[in-house]
């Protein structure tokens, strides 16, 4: 009996990993995973204690998970509650990602080396962002697929490790796109508009908040054609392009969260 019980104890355990290794991301990528079938309400998903989108695809329910870049490879899992309260975990694997090194000379000295109040701006600016960041609206996102805000040539990619003069600094967390000052900046997708400012860092900013914790912030705006609060459709122009803030040119810095956590846009942008 207990020989059985050992067989079948074995063949769960093994059942259950080759299940997860179906699942597989890298850190600032996006895992999409089947997570119930559609015929049954959607179950609640949270990674690391966050709450996870989960929209329907085909006869699925479907997680779309942010890895954070500074995730260590290894096995993680998704927290997944039924409707009905029963609650499993979801292994999968973070697997090994190189992003590329990049060493920039900034010419203006005060953004290298921020004086104590700029500093004191940005610890309170920060806060409001991420809010903006980690918000968590129920509504589903029109679609999962994102569109550029502008079509530009791509001059810094998403995880690029950069360094300022010398100084390392954090990884890049979005999509550069180089373009001229005053090109017309579109919605990825519709959403709402849930934060506007103008930051020491990012300049203006929007926040526009496609559901379900898929966020998007465009960076370095010159000026403004929506307002807080506002609903906007994909593809609608919401601001101009600019260099506004930290920027050594033109050009439109985007970041997209899910989860609370930037991942690489590259990952949601629509193919034809
Ligand atoms: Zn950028």
């Amino acid at each position: 009996m207990l020989c059985r019980s050992l067989i079948l104890v074995v063949f769960a355990c093994v059942a259950q990993v080759i299940h997860a290794a179906d699942a597989v991301s890298h850190p600032g990528g996006v895992l999409r995973v089947p997570v119930g079938v559609a015929a049954s309400p959607p179950p609640e998903v949270r990674f690391q204690g966050n709450r996870v989108l989960v929209h329907p695809l085909g006869t699925a329910w479907e997680a779309v998970v942010g890895i954070p870049l500074d995730t260590s490879p290894g096995w993680e899992s998704l927290e997944i509650r039924t409707a009905d309260g029963v609650s499993r975990a979801l292994p999968f694997t973070i697997e090994a990602y190189d992003y590329p090194v990049q060493h920039l000379r900034v010419p203006n000295k005060r953004h290298v080396n921020p004086t104590p109040e700029d500093l004191a701006r940005y610890a309170r600016e920060r806060e409001a962002q991420d809010i903006a960041k980690r918000a968590w609206r129920e509504a589903l996102p029109t679609r999962v697929a994102l569109d550029l805000p502008v079509s530009g040539r791509r001059s810094s990619a998403f995880g690029l490790r950069r360094t300022f003069n010398g100084e390392p600094r954090n990884p890049h967390s979005g999509l550069d796109l180089a373009v001229p000052v005053g090109t017309p900046v579109r919605a990825p997708a519709a959403g709402r508009v849930t934060l506007s400012g103008d930051y020491f860092f990012n300049g203006r900013t929007l926040f526009i908040d496609h559901g379900q914790g898929l966020i998007s912030m465009l960076c370095h705006l010159s000026k403004f054609d929506v307002a807080l609060g506002d609903e906007v459709a994909a593809g609608a122009v919401i601001a101009r392009s600019g260099a506004t803030g930290r920027a050594t040119g033109p050009h439109v810095h985007w970041s997209v969260f899910l989860n609370g956590t930037s991942v690489d846009p590259e990952a949601l942008v629509a193919r034809p």
